[in-house]
């Protein structure tokens, strides 16, 4: 386990803005150490532990890119608009050794993956020659080395492929294959236990009382997160009360590396989490300039990181997006992956407040001239998950707009860009 010390989230301005929170959180919180070896099949969104440098060339040898004729261009007369015949002597199939050197004056008839015949060093495809009584016929003005993949021209031997860090993707593991290794080095996933607070929720499943409602947001947490690569112990709903809070918070701390809770962390006397935290820990609240969003209460029990989340859905979302996101990645020794909004043209008006970052529900469409649109959500409270389900993402507006209008360019991030 990572143990972080006390002051590790402490904060000394009035507001905390997104980036600031990141710079935070991936400046103070330290890595799971422990290492563990996975198979392929098992790699996909693991943290690579190491760096992985190309123990060979890719392509390994020269091959031929196309199903074609392998030919020397020095054979090549330079007329232009002229045709050329040469006789063919050979044939290479894909995973076959080359026989031989192609004979000056004369072409090989080569399939896509084949290593090239000694001397040759150019490809004519197949659709632009014809064949004439053994003869194949080439047009002029193709280039010498065309259709020729270079031994290490994708990547050649001792480059390093991929950094300590990477979270992999399906094309990370084919290149990991593409190496030949079967394995690979990686951190082990981090534990997150996961709680809701609230007297007015019940589990799915339980009869609901007529002023209760279901927990959702525990389930869009705990589905974040595995989507995050962690290890995820659900450990259900507290009641409102400090004292139960505090109990059940020091009796999971120091056996996971994170401790996540939504709700509660307002500052109404209803709730609790911040005094149970501050009996058991430290805790400090971070005012994030984000819409939706609120408090957001950080805090270390027993060298344990703790965050508690908003209680609305929306505000929960959001700001696990950039808290509790960015706390994974670091702790799990991943490189910080930043957001990247995509420039989109706004359909919708808008007034923000100044120094806030604000996201905007809304969907794509395609408008005039095929330009991608995004068409704000009708409605705005953070307690509406239909604005979550029925829109595509949201629409990130920096700290310094004051107002959206129609045709403005706008940058969108798309909700699968955000897990
Ligand atoms: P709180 O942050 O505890 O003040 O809650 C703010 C709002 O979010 C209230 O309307 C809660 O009922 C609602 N809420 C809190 N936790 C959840 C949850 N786990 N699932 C759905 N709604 C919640
Ligand atoms: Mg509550």
């Amino acid at each position: 386990m990572a143990q972080l010390s006390d002051d590790c989230f402490a904060f000394g301005g009035p507001m905390m803005s997104v980036d600031e929170a990141v710079s935070i959180i991936a400046a103070r919180v330290t890595a799971v150490q422990d290492i563990e070896t996975v198979s392929l099949t098992a790699a996909d969104g693991r943290i690579l532990a190491k760096e992985i440098s190309a123990p060979l060339p890719l392509p390994p040898f020269t091959n031929s890119a196309v199903d074609g004729y392998a030919v020397r261009s020095g054979d090549l007369a330079q007329v232009e608009e002229q045709e050329q015949a040469l006789p063919v002597a050979g044939r290479v199939q894909a995973g076959a050794a080359a026989q031989g050197p192609v004979e000056p004056g004369h072409a090989v008839r080569i399939f896509t993956g084949a290593p090239m015949p000694q001397g040759a060093d150019t490809v004519f495809m197949q659709e632009d020659v014809r064949l004439d009584q053994g003869r194949v016929v080439l047009p002029m003005g193709l280039k010498p080395g065309a259709n020729v993949r270079m031994a290490g021209e994708d990547i050649p031997a001792g480059h390093s492929a991929l950094a300590a860090g990477q979270r992999l993707r399906p094309q990370d593991v084919a290149l990991v294959a593409a190496f030949g290794l079967t394995h690979v080095e990686v951190r082990r996933r981090i534990r997150v236990a996961v709680f809701s607070t609230g007297n007015e929720l019940v589990s799915p499943g339980v009869s609901r009382g007529a002023a209760q409602l279901f927990d959702s947001n525990r389930f869009m947490l705990m589905a974040m997160l595995v989507r995050l690569g962690c290890e995820v112990s659900d450990l259900g709903i507290l009641r409102d009360d400090r004292v139960s809070l505090a109990s059940a918070l020091k009796s999971v701390a120091g056996t996971l590396d994170l401790i996540l809770t939504t709700g509660g962390v307002s500052t109404g006397e209803e709730d609790h989490v911040k005094a149970a935290v501050e009996s058991v820990g430290t805790l400090v609240l971070w005012r994030m300039a984000i819409k939706p969003g609120r408090p957001v209460a950080m805090g270390i029990i027993g060298g344990t990181p703790f965050i508690g989340l908003p209680g609305n859905p929306v505000a929960s979302f959001v700001t696990f997006v950039h808290v509790v996101r960015p706390t994974v990645l670091a702790l799990a020794g991943a490189t910080q992956q930043h957001l990247i909004p995509m420039p989109v043209r706004a359909a919708f008006t808008y007034k923000k407040k100044i120094a806030r970052r604000e996201y905007v529900r809304v969907n794509l469409r395609k408008g005039e001239n095929g330009v991608l649109e995004a068409v704000k959500f009708p409605r705005e409270g953070a307690g509406l998950l239909s604005s979550l389900v029925d829109t595509d993402g949201l629409v990130e507006l920096g700290e310094e707009i004051t107002l959206v209008e129609p045709g403005q360019t706008v940058g969108f991030l798309g909700y699968a860009s955000l897990i």
